[in-house]
């Protein structure tokens, strides 16, 4: 292809860079990626060193894992204690129907290795507590929320406030569906929530439409992927001004109508810390309690 080929010849100076620090599989793997841009091969290098906790290998989780090991991930940890099912396969990609009653986290590794061999993936098939779900956050830059429950989405918020770092999470139910960036800057996701809260509104409930899945975890791994190919800038201080990112907002997806047409996208709205919010005042206890050094 010709445009490609002009393209690349552009690009060669920042792709002879990147040669000597990725390998040649990695160089040709990727080079669609490093054509992006005069500083592809700095981006490609910091996806390369990124590390990211997976938690949910659901409709939203399988595409959301594909497209960060397809494009490079360093590390990749994969949490899910449930088991593959027959309902599962019209969304969740990884799977396949001989798949059916074997552990999706295993499966799901199994595949993205296949896809990729590079990045180092790590395997949690299990519903973790909070010393298991600790340990697993410590290894990671980045946390991502691709699970189905609320009980689930609010222990990993609090995790994630706890260990003071970024947390992206979707979610999809019905024709619904909702993103939300979060920093130790910003508020978190049980500022939203009433915890006491136990209605089992989710996809098991209400249904789910499978583009709306695919369409939602591909928003997701379009913003994590800007965000881990970024200028790394102190967690604590991530917010939506050094990133560029709508951290500290929420998305719906939303329809409406234009002349004579109907279009449709995500609308990002501000969140409001909640001064009512356990899980923030626990988190600000606790890091002025090391930040002191008591
Ligand atoms: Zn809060």
């Amino acid at each position: 292809m010709p445009t490609e080929t002009k393209h690349a010849k552009t690009q060669r100076s920042d792709i002879q860079h990147a040669k000597a620090t990725l390998s040649d599989a990695e160089f040709i793997r990727y080079s669609r990626s490093l054509m992006l841009g005069d500083d592809g091969d700095k981006r490609q290098l910091r996806l390369k060193n990124a590390r990211v906790l997976l938690l949910g290998l659901g409709g939203l989780g399988c595409p959301v894992a594909t497209t960060l090991v397809g494009a490079g991930i360093g590390q990749l940890i994969l949490v899910d204690g449930d088991k593959v099912e027959l309902s599962n396969l019209p969304r969740q990609s990884l799977y396949q129907t001989t798949d059916i009653g074997k552990p999706k986290a295993e499966v799901a590794a199994v595949r993205l290795h296949l896809h990729n061999p590079h990045p180092r993936l790590t395997v949690l098939a299990c519903r973790p507590d909070d010393q298991q779900l600790r340990q697993a956050i410590t290894a990671c830059d980045v946390l991502v929320d691709c699970s189905d429950n609320l009980p689930t989405r609010l222990q990993l918020n609090r995790l994630a406030r706890e260990a003071g770092k970024p947390l992206f999470a979707g979610a999809v139910s019905g024709h619904s569906a909702q993103l939300y960036l979060l920093s130790p800057a910003t508020a978190c996701y049980q500022c939203l929530v009433d915890p006491d809260w136990q209605a089992l509104q989710n996809c098991r409930t209400l249904g789910v439409d499978p583009a709306l899945v695919a369409l939602t975890a591909q928003q997701l791994a379009l913003l994590l992927l800007r965000f881990l190919q970024a200028e790394p800038v102190p967690y604590a201080d991530v917010a939506q001004h050094d990133t560029g990112l709508p951290f500290g907002h929420y998305a719906r997806y939303q329809q409406w109508s234009q002349g004579q047409s109907t279009v449709s996208g995500f609308h990002w709205y501000a969140l409001q810390t909640n001064p009512l919010c356990d899980c923030c005042a626990h988190a600000t206890a606790a890091n002025h309690f090391t930040a002191t050094g008591v």
